[in-house]
């Protein structure tokens, strides 16, 4: 199943039904991703092999840097929900920059998978899986077959495939903690969710606390202290909803994000270990500014195809129908994009409806029973409803097309593992599995993201090189 996809697929255009308006906007997106993707591409090269190491040990550059106190490698990796690319540049951020000055990070970003959404995206960076073949399709979801709702408290090990890092760890031999992840509660083969080393989610447990929490394995003794961590942050994700991108607000959240940064590195700095841990620093997916004047209705619609709120399984910005038996599929699809194509509905060439299997093949995204027959890709920044309705409120969203720039969020890797100041092209974060397993040295599960790109991105060991 490995593959490295990433640029070709983000290349290829949208699905087949093409007419006039929505063409038009589809159309310029794909030829700005494919501008940015070949540009992407074409720069790697000089990336891979000359941005590196600004340090005057050449052999520092070529690989790891040797641990002084732990007696084996660590990897921590930290999500902040939400942190879209960019806004890393709204204010000084001393403790992410030192991060970013002497570890490696995606210059323009890392890319979500498709549904730009929490939990799709936090088990895809840990099972190296896109959704469908990890089976978290949205946040919430029903299953078609024994009509069983998946929700984020959803703890059973139905709902989750594949193998998460956690499992892969413990299979090992290693041991795992968990601050927070999605999925990490789920007792899967060897994982039983340990306590102490896997926290049952609670949000208002404060960010100071985990991070002291995560700390504190540090000061156990070597053969206990976990060799992969997670910690998470519901920030800047809650503002981003609130108020949308731009609001001041967003960038005091950062701040706080970058003390707790500061919080951790200090900390690691008084125990001797900060520069032995690999942390990787990064988000789930990014935000998009909306406003009720963005909105497109379906109810809108109904002169063509009636859409009644039974079918709807989720609307915005992830729309996806599930019609009874009996309905023909296809007909819906053509009826509502006739009806969007029109010039009739409100905004509605930033909505295409596709049968599943159409979508584009970058996205992803067909290749599962729970996904419902019918997905719409709605346009950056837009809405879906049932009803127009007359507010004119504004906030922000994700869940849109992963190949929209501002659903991108931040990689950022620091430690013996990664070269001080490397910047590297945007990837998708189905190849995070495979870096974490090289830094652990042991052998992942099979998945969608490739071993030959961790190994360029993941500097090899001493004795990788002999
Ligand atoms: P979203 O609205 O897709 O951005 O989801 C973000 C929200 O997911 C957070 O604000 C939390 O409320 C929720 N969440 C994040 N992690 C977990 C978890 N491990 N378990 C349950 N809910 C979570
Ligand atoms: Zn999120
Ligand atoms: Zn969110």
């Amino acid at each position: 199943m490995a593959s490295h996809q990433e640029s070709s697929a983000l290349l290829s255009t949208a699905g087949p039904r093409k007419t006039a308006a929505s063409t038009l906007v589809f159309i310029s997106l794909a030829i700005t991703t494919a501008v940015a993707l070949s540009a992407a591409a074409a720069f790697s090269f000089l990336f891979f092999s000359s941005s590196s190491s600004p340090s005057p040990h050449s052999t520092e550059a070529l690989s790891s840097r040797p641990l002084s106190k732990l007696k084996h490698p660590v990897v921590l990796i930290i999500s902040s929900d939400g942190f879209r690319f960019g806004y890393q540049f709204k204010t000084d951020l001393p403790n992410i920059n030192r991060l970013i000055r002497n570890g490696t990070a995606a210059e323009l970003g890392l890319i979500p998978v498709f549904p730009t959404l929490t939990f799709p995206n936090h088990y895809s960076i840990v099972t190296g899986l896109y959704p469908p073949y990890h089976g978290i399709i949205n946040n919430y979801f029903t299953d078609p077959i024994d009509g069983q709702v998946f929700n984020m408290g959803s703890h059973e090990p139905k709902w989750w495939l594949g193998e998460p890092l956690w499992e892969t760890v413990s299979n090992h031999g290693l041991k795992a903690s968990t601050y927070f992840w999605p999925g990490s509660e789920v007792h899967k083969g060897s994982w039983n969710c340990p306590s102490n080393y896997c926290m049952p989610y609670n949000e208002s447990v404060p960010f100071e606390e985990r991070v002291d929490t995560v700390l504190s394995y540090f000061d156990l003794p070597s053969d206990q202290i976990p060799s992969f961590m997670t910690l998470y942050f519901e920030d800047p994700d809650h503002q981003g909803h609130q108020y949308g991108p731009d609001d001041v607000r967003i960038t005091n959240a950062v701040v706080e994000i970058d003390a707790l940064m500061g919080r951790l590195i200090r900390g690691m700095e008084e125990r001797g270990v900060f520069q032995d841990v690999n942390i990787i620093l990064l988000g789930d997916h990014g935000m998009a500014g909306t406003c009720d004047k963005r909105v497109i209705a379906l109810d809108d619609l109904a002169e063509w195809v009636k859409i009644p709120k039974e079918w709807v399984q989720s609307y915005t910005p992830l729309l996806s129908i599930r019609p009874p038996p009996g309905y023909s599929t296809s007909d819906i699809v053509a009826k509502m994009n006739e009806g969007l194509e029109s010039g009739r509905v409100g905004n509605g060439e930033f909505l295409r409806v596709y049968l599943k299997e159409d979508l584009p093949s970058r996205l992803h995204y067909s290749d599962s029973y729970r996904i419902p027959p019918i997905v719409g890709l709605v346009g950056e920044g837009f809405t879906v409803k049932q009803t127009r309705s007359s507010g004119q409120e504004c906030g922000g969203a994700h869940g849109y097309d992963n190949a929209f720039f501002s659903m991108r969020t931040i990689f950022i890797a620091h430690g013996p593992r990664f070269a001080r100041g490397r910047k590297v092209p945007s990837f998708e974060n189905v190849q995070i599995y495979n870096m974490v397993t090289r830094i652990l040295k042991i052998d992942g599960a099979s998945n969608n993201g490739s071993v030959s790109f961790a190994d360029a991105v993941v500097l090899p060991t001493h004795s990788n090189l002999e």
